[in-house]
């Protein structure tokens, strides 16, 4: 694997291994690297010649600066983790690499209603950050092919109007969540669980499958209630837990019988906040 922290540098192997006819599959991530993160470089490695993983915290798309300020760092055993996995290519740049002439310096997006609910409205800012370094990565790294994960639906749909607006060729391709055995949605966060606040957190993924077997027998706003008082029993305080049209998160105030749909729940244990979703 190779490791670059300067843009020209990667820029240069990059069209040098197109030139020899690889196609390239990008995986960016904040590092932390888990069994999640791995998947989609699993995946990119099937379908692609050369696999480019980028761990940047953007610090653009910290709403809450404390957040970012305790947000894990392990880059020694992230680069273990991509050798193992068979990585080609690992890009590293400093903050000052990304933004040389200070965070206001990139073009940004609007992303309309997509920014404005559920993660947009918790979070002002986030997606603007988001778009903003992930135009900026694209544009380096210049991929045939973006690996994201479900995980994090909203940003999905949020970075596949990204590349609409931007007008690139690119296959935008969603990998399934990878969870814990308790169902727990794998999270770098998660490291920052004490291990009483990790065992209650599978609670989360338990609402998220009752909304989904109840599809057929309940209202939604009963399910909703059932768990927002699940999770506040389990001690966790609840964001949101919404419905919604899978195909451009249009919120729904009760189960559909003819659109695909999406559960989603934000929630906080302690400090730490933990998003899921599950599809219907
Ligand atoms: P992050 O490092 O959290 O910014 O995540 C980088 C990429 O990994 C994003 O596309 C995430 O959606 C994806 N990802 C994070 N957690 C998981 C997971 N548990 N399963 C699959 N993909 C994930």
């Amino acid at each position: 694997m190779v490791i670059f922290k300067n843009i020209n540098d990667i820029k240069k192997y990059i069209s040098l291994k197109k030139a020899e006819g690889c196609n390239v599959g990008f995986v960016p991530t904040m590092g932390a690297l888990h069994a999640g993160h791995i998947s989609l470089i699993e995946k990119s490695k099937q379908e692609n010649t050369l696999v480019v993983c980028s761990i940047f915290v953007n610090p653009t798309q910290f709403n809450d600066k404390k957040d970012l300020e305790k947000y894990p760092v392990s880059t020694e055993a992230d680069i273990e983790l991509l050798l193992t996995a068979g990585c080609d290519v690992l890009f590293l740049p400093a903050v000052s690499e990304i933004y040389p002439d200070g965070e206001g310096h990139f073009k940004t997006y609007d992303f309309g209603y997509l920014d404005s609910i559920l993660e947009g409205a918790q979070r002002p800012g986030h997606f603007r950050g988001v778009g903003q370094v992930v135009a900026r990565l694209l544009e380096i790294v210049e991929p045939s092919s973006l690996y994201l994960g479900q995980k994090d639906y909203q940003q999905c749909m949020v970075l596949k109007k990204l590349v609409e607006m931007m007008e690139l060729k690119l296959n935008v391709i969603i990998c399934p969540t990878m969870r814990e055995a308790d169902g727990l949605a794998m999270s770098s966060r998660n490291r920052r669980l004490t291990e009483s606040q990790r065992v209650i957190s599978a609670v989360i993924y338990q609402c998220l499958v009752s909304i989904q077997s109840k599809q057929q027998t309940d209202r939604f706003a009963i399910v909703k209630k059932e768990c927002e008082d699940l999770l506040a029993a389990k001690g966790l305080a609840t964001e949101y837990v919404a419905l919604a049209d899978a195909r451009d998160l249009t919120l729904l105030g009760d189960y559909q019988t003819d659109a695909p749909m999406v559960a989603l729940i934000a929630a906080r244990i302690g400090e730490i906040r933990l998003i899921d979703n599950i599809l219907l």
